[in-house]
This record gives C-alpha cells, sequence and structure tokens, in this order.
C-alpha cells in the first residue's frame, strides 16, 4: 500500500519537486517498505526519534528535520541531518553552526515563516529576517547554507485560505532572493504542502512538500 501511495503522489508531482515522506510516529518496517519503493528523503520531527530511525536504516537516506528544534538537540542531528526546515530564530542558527563546526560540515537549512493565521505555529516574521540577513553577525555563520524558506498553512478546509497564505511565502521567498542574493547564494527551496494541500502548495510554487498521513495512513 505504501508503494502503491508513493507512486500516486509521485504521479501528480512535477518535476523538480521534492518529496520528503513524513514517518514520525511510524515503525521502522514502514519505513523501509517506502525506501524499498525507493524513497530517500525522510520528515521526523522528534530528535530521539530522528536518532533512532538514522541508527536502524539504510545510511544513503537524507533526513529532514521538519518540527520546531530546540537549541540544546542540535548536537544529537548535526552529523547526519540533511536539511533543517524550521530554523525560527538567530539563536538556533548560531548554533547550528557551531555543532556543523563541531562536524567538520556544513548543515543546510531553511527559515521558517509564520503565515498561518493560527497562533502556535513558530516562525519568523520577514521583517525579522531582513534584519538577521543584515546584521554583521550573519556573516560569521560560515557553517550554515539557507537554503530557502518553510512555512505551513493554516488548518482548514478553507482552500483560497490555505492558497493565500501559500502564496504569502511565494512572495517572501521571491523577494529575499531579489534583495539578499549575495548573502543567499543557495536559495532555492520553498517547502511547503503536506497531505491535505500539497497540491495547492505545488500551483503556488512549492519546490519541496512534506507528505506523512497519505503515505502511510492516519497517526
Ligand atoms: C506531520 C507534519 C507533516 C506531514 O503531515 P501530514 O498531514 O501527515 O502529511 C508535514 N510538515 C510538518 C512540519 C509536520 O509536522
Amino acid at each position: 500500500m505504501i508503494e502503491e501511495n508513493l507512486k500516486n503522489i509521485r504521479s501528480t508531482m512535477p518535476e523538480g519537486v521534492t518529496l520528503v515522506a513524513v514517518s514520525k510516529t511510524k515503525p521502522i518496517p514502514m519505513l523501509q517498505e517506502a525506501y524499498d519503493a525507493g524513497q530517500r528523503h525522510f520528515g521526523e520531527n522528534r530528535v530521539q526519534e530522528l536518532e533512532e530511525k538514522n541508527a536502524t536504516m539504510p545510511n544513503d537516506i537524507h533526513w529532514h528535520m521538519i518540527g520546531h528544534l530546540q537549541s540544546k538537540k542540535v548536537k544529537k542531528i548535526a552529523p547526519f541531518v540533511h536539511l533543517i526546515h524550521g530554523v525560527d530564530s538567530f539563536k538556533l542558527l548560531q548554533e547550528i553552526n557551531k555543532q556543523a563546526l563541531n562536524n567538520n560540515r556544513t548543515i543546510d537549512c531553511l527559515l521558517q515563516f509564520h503565515i498561518a493565521q493560527e497562533a502556535t505555529k513558530f516562525g519568523f516574521s520577514v521583517e525579522e529576517v531582513q534584519s538577521l540577513l543584515k546584521s554583521d553577525e550573519f556573516v560569521t555563520l560560515k557553517n550554515v547554507r539557507i537554503l530557502g524558506v518553510m512555512g505551513m498553512a493554516t488548518f482548514t478546509d478553507n482552500e483560497e485560505q490555505v492558497r493565500a497564505e501559500f502564496s504569502v511565502l511565494k512572495a517572501y521567498f521571491d523577494q529575499l532572493k531579489t534583495d539578499f542574493s549575495a548573502e543567499l547564494p543557495h536559495f532555492s527551496v520553498i517547502s511547503m504542502g503536506m497531505s491535505g494541500d500539497y497540491k495547492i502548495a505545488i500551483q503556488e510554487g512549492s519546490t519541496m512538500v512534506r507528505v506523512g498521513s497519505s503515505i502511510f495512513g492516519s497517526r
């Protein structure tokens, strides 16, 4: 069934959009099934679970940390994480840089924006990111690469609202790419869209979708 689900989802995705299979809470055999169907990008939202799955699964998997990340836990995933989606403070970015340096690597990151109406979703405002990118401290962070932006739409059936929120994130991306081309030479990723809204997200310019329940079943 997982293979079938992956095939169906991939068939609706244009080339150039990366599918991250969100496997949080799901057991290893289900991840292995997706792996055997060719899936290599997996997303998790808890550090401990991510560590355990990384230790068990084949080592050519690209692990995405998609959840809220506490600074004190960065150390645990710094040796292997492929992309951190939820960077929402300068302090966190500094810690990622520090742990990347300790591991003699560069860690790719996305800046999370607050685009939903819900007060609970984490993320920067565009003004905060602009001042971060202009700061002297940002230039000193040599071991992180900002690849793009990430956002979550409001959890609602209102398709037009979701579409509008995704288009806001796309506009932020375009503006930053234009205004900070020197500071953001690798800026190319727009991570938006989940099981319920990834088709809308792709129409609005997503380059990376994070899909869980449509692949693995509900949690
Ligand atoms: C759980 C989660 C997803 C996947 O959600 P589904 O609705 O199961 O596709 C995507 N992004 C984030 C940040 C998540 O926490």
